[in-house]
């Protein structure tokens, strides 16, 4: 009898041993590697072996800021020693400067063995210029068309707007938030996706915290005030969501980015002109217009925006920091504009409106019988180019985003994304007001 155990011991020795093992060390990983060819593609690779077969090779990407990973089957000759890759073409799924992240393998053979690689990072980075750059935990500004003093100025304007920002609002940022300064037209044009309109002056990736913008290397003022005005959009709407983001007023959205263009807050000049004379011609427009997109004609356009800032800061003054506060915490819940206006400042639209009239010296309007739904303005959209005419063109042909296949979503609707509408992950930003002091400038 104790010799059959024994036997059988070594009979079932002998089985373990030959049959395959699933071990951790199974496999091993020689080399994994990045390489970003800037707007061509992003190149990784692994070298891994095994006593078995590799079977299969998988890449995850885990982007800064995005709640679930990216993954891909990357390509390899079977073999029990292989070099896999997966090649990101940049050209059909874009990705801006500054998108950054950590990638790894997921690595099985044939017998069963699987193996998880260490963690690298990855980061796309437009390698044609040479960039400077100043940054802070909350915030990044890459620039390299001005010297050191031009970035530092926009850089200290940015940080300005930014504390004050949180200073009423109590926003915290939690992520750094990236904005790209491109001294050159065809440079700019050259960091977007393929196909972009001519006219865009500049972009925001809202989910990814990054902004692009073309500021010219001698046009200082207008990076002063281009550069805070969309760092406020990227942190409100990072603060709101993308639900939040969907159903946030434009003209609260624009108000606020104008109100953290100077501080203390001020209008410029030119708004201010447009503002009197319509609070003297009575040629207000109404504010629930300006819900949704702004008006093409240039000069609703101007006053869409020196509306919207003059409302907000008639929040800021008669119902107090803690109610803009209150609002964006609202909004990020989602829910009708006007039930949060009623709970947070007790009117609806129609109501602050008619309080706001009444604050700046315009007559009270006369409110036509409601049709239920706002009638929003012709979709908005602006020439960027400082030598084509001041007048807008619609955005409708600006060019969809190709989506990769899971972490980074296409905009659906790139009209929607306009500056201040910045909806889903990857976001159209176009910058109206400035554009249209830039376009008076020249
Ligand atoms: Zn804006």
């Amino acid at each position: 009898m104790k010799r059959v155990i024994v036997f059988l011991m070594l009979a079932l020795g002998l089985i373990v041993s030959v049959a395959p093992v699933a071990a951790d060390d199974a496999i091993t990983v020689t080399t994994s590697q990045f390489t970003c060819n800037f707007n061509k593609n992003m190149l990784f690779q692994v070298e891994t072996q095994s006593r078995a077969e590799i079977s299969k090779v998988e890449l995850v990407m885990q982007f800064d800021g995005l709640p679930s990973p990216f993954r891909a089957d990357a390509k390899f000759d079977v073999g029990n020693k292989i070099q896999a890759t997966y090649d990101w073409n940049l050209q059909q799924k874009y990705l801006p400067t500054g998108v950054a992240g950590q990638f790894w393998w997921e690595i099985e053979d044939r017998a069963g063995n699987k193996k998880t690689s260490d963690k690298k990072t990855f980061r796309v980075e437009d390698s044609r210029f040479k960039w400077q750059t100043l940054a802070e935990p909350r915030f990044a500004l890459y620039w390299y068309g001005g010297g050191a003093d031009f970035g530092k100025a926009i850089f200290a304007r940015a940080i300005q707007a930014m504390d004050a920002l949180q200073k009423d609002t109590g926003v915290v940022v939690e992520r750094q938030l990236q904005i790209f300064l491109y001294d050159k037209r065809a440079d700019f044009l050259g960091a977007m996706e393929p196909n972009v309109n001519d006219w865009v002056g500049g972009r925001a990736y809202s989910d990814y915290g990054i902004t692009l913008i073309h500021v010219g290397a001698t046009d200082l003022a207008y990076g002063l005030v281009a550069t805070p005005h969309e760092l406020t959009h990227l942190i409100i709407h990072r603060k709101l969501g993308d639900i939040g983001t969907v159903g946030f007023p434009r003209w609260v959205d624009e108000g606020l980015a104008m109100y953290y263009e100077f501080v203390p807050p001020a209008l410029e000049p030119e708004y201010e002109t447009l503002l009197k004379r319509a609070i003297q011609n009575d040629t207000l427009l109404p504010l629930r217009t300006l819900s949704g997109n702004f008006a093409t004609d240039a000069r609703q356009a101007s006053l869409s925006y020196a509306q919207s800032f003059s409302v907000v800061d008639f929040i800021y003054r008669r119902y107090g920091k803690e109610k803009i506060a209150q609002l964006l915490a609202e909004f990020r819940q989602s829910g009708a504009s006007d039930d949060i206006f009623r709970k947070v400042l007790g009117v609806d639209t129609e109501g602050l409106e008619a309080a706001w009239r009444q604050d700046i010296g315009a007559k009270p309007r006369v409110i036509p019988t409601r049709s239920g739904a706002p009638t929003p303005f012709p979709t908005f959209g602006l020439s960027t180019d400082a030598t084509s005419t001041p007048a807008p063109r619609v955005a409708s042909a600006a060019t969809p985003v190709p989506a990769p296949t899971t972490a980074p979503r296409a905009s659906s609707n790139p009209i929607s994304q306009l500056c201040g509408g910045a909806f889903s992950l990857i976001a159209v930003g176009i910058f109206a007001p400035i554009l249209y002091r830039r376009a008076r400038r020249i």
